[in-house]
C-alpha cells in the first residue's frame, strides 16, 4: 500500500491543484486534479472509489469513496471546488499552502480542502477493517457556483447513508439549518418614444416601480407572517441588489430589469414563492402596457434543517460540548437532506475567513474536528447500536 503523506502535505497538495468554480467562464476550472487525489489517497486506504462525471459537465466529477456496507452509515461531505480569488490581495501564493503565526494559508484551507486532509489523516489512524455500517467520504463539484454536483447526486439517486456531516467551515459548531436561497430577475419590456408625449410609448421605469412597490409589499407580509427566532435576522429577506434601465432623458424608457435574492426561513417552499411573485405581475402588465417576465438568475437553493433530535445532532453536540445553531450561510445540507440522510454541518475553520484573501484554518481547529470524526466513526460505523435500526 502506497505510504499516505502527512495530513500537511495532503492539504497543501489539494490547495496547489486549483479548482475554481464559477458562474464566469474565464474563471471556472475542472476539479479532475482534486478528485484524482482524493481517488488515490482513499484507495490506499481501501476505499471503494467511484468518480461520477456530472451529466451536463464532464469536465466536472463527484467522488463518492465508500469503506464497508451496510444501509446505515456515515456520510463525510465536502465540496472539492473554491470561489476566485482577488489578485494581487493575497500576502502569499493562494495556491501554497503556508504557515504563519499558527495558521495555515492558502486558498480552500478552510472552505474547505483542509477538510478533506484532516478526515483521511483520522480515518488512517482508525481500525477500520471491521466496520459494521459503511464510511463513505464524498466530495462534490461546483459547490460554491451551482450546487450542480450535490443535484446530480440527487438525480442519480445512488448514494444511500443514514447520517451525513458537511465540513463547512463552522468554527466547530454544529449547524442543523439555514435559510434557502434563489437569486431572481424581473425583466419590464416596454414601448420606447419621444418623452414630450407620453402616449407615444410605454414606461418601463414607471411598470418597475410599480413592480417594487408590490414587492416591497410582498416583503412586508412575509416578515409579519413567518418567524424563526433560532435565526439572528429571524424573518424571511429579500433585496433589491440592482435595476438597469432606460438611456436618455428625454426617451420613454422601453426596458427595464432588477435583480433580486429572496432568503426563505426552513418550513417555506421557493417553488410557492416564486408563483406569490408570479402571480403580482399579470395586473401590472395590464395596467401599463408592458411585458414582465420573471426568470432565475441561478437554480434555487432550499432551505436546511434536520431536528435537534437526530442522533446525529445530538452526538456532535456532546462532542463537541456545544449546543446546535443555525447559519447564515447555503450548504449543500438541503440535497443531502432529500437523499434521505440526517445531515448536518459542523467544520474547522471560521466562515469569516472564506471566501476572502488571506483565507485561513487555524492550527488549532484540527485536533478538534479529528475528534468529532472520530467520534462520529466510532458511534454510526463501528458500533452496533439500537438507534441505528429504524423499528
Ligand atoms: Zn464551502
Amino acid at each position: 500500500m502506497p505510504a499516505l503523506p502527512s495530513l500537511i502535505s495532503m492539504m497543501s497538495q489539494l490547495i496547489a491543484s486549483p479548482s475554481i468554480s464559477c458562474s464566469q467562464a474565464d474563471w471556472d476550472q475542472s476539479n479532475k486534479g482534486v478528485i484524482q487525489l482524493l481517488e488515490s489517497w482513499l484507495n490506499s486506504q481501501g476505499f471503494q472509489c467511484e468518480v461520477m462525471p456530472l451529466p451536463d459537465n464532464p469536465n466536472k466529477f463527484n467522488l463518492i469513496a465508500t469503506l464497508g456496507s451496510g444501509d446505515g452509515g456515515l456520510v463525510l461531505s465536502g465540496h472539492t471546488d473554491t470561489v476566485p480569488y482577488d489578485k494581487g490581495r493575497w500576502k502569499s501564493d493562494p495556491f501554497k499552502l503556508e504557515e504563519r503565526e499558527k495558521k495555515l494559508y492558502g486558498l480552500g484551507s478552510c472552505d474547505m480542502k483542509g477538510f478533506f486532509a484532516i478526515v483521511i489523516d483520522t480515518v488512517r489512524q482508525m481500525q477500520l477493517s471491521n466496520l459494521k455500517q459503511p464510511l463513505i467520504i464524498l466530495a462534490t463539484a461546483d459547490e460554491e457556483s451551482s450546487m450542480s454536483g450535490a443535484r446530480a447526486l440527487v438525480d442519480q439517486g445512488t448514494l444511500k447513508a443514514r447520517y451525513a456531516l458537511i465540513g463547512e467551515p463552522t468554527s466547530l459548531t454544529p449547524i442543523y439549518a439555514h435559510k434557502g436561497i434563489m437569486m431572481e430577475r424581473i425583466q419590464v419590456t416596454g414601448q420606447s418614444g419621444h418623452s414630450s408625449n407620453p402616449s407615444l410609448g410605454n414606461n418601463a421605469l414607471d411598470a418597475m416601480h410599480d413592480v417594487m412597490s408590490e414587492l416591497m409589499l410582498f416583503r412586508q407580509q412575509l416578515k409579519a407572517n413567518y418567524r424563526d427566532t433560532s435565526f439572528v435576522i429571524d424573518y424571511p429577506t429579500m433585496n433589491f441588489g440592482c435595476i438597469h434601465g432606460g438611456d436618455n432623458p428625454n426617451r420613454i424608457c422601453g426596458r427595464c430589469e432588477l435583480e433580486f435574492d429572496l432568503r426563505a426561513l426552513p418550513g417555506m417552499s421557493n417553488q410557492a414563492l416564486m408563483a406569490e411573485i408570479a402571480a403580482i405581475l399579470p395586473r401590472i402588465e395590464e395596467q401599463t402596457g408592458t411585458i414582465i417576465q420573471l426568470n432565475s438568475l441561478f437554480p434555487d437553493v432550499p432551505s436546511f434543517y434536520t431536528s435537534v433530535e437526530s442522533d446525529i445532532i445530538k452526538a456532535c453536540e456532546v462532542l463537541t460540548k456545544r449546543q446546535a445553531s443555525t447559519v447564515a450561510f447555503a450548504t449543500e445540507g438541503s440535497f443531502l437532506n432529500q437523499m434521505g440522510m440526517e445531515t448536518l454541518i459542523l467544520g474547522p475553520g471560521s466562515i469569516d475567513q472564506a471566501h476572502q484573501p488571506n483565507e485561513f484554518m487555524a492550527l488549532d481547529q484540527i485536533q478538534p474536528m479529528q475528534e468529532v470524526i472520530r467520534g462520529l466513526i466510532e458511534r454510526f460505523c463501528l458500533q452496533l447500536n439500537e438507534q441505528q435500526n429504524e423499528e
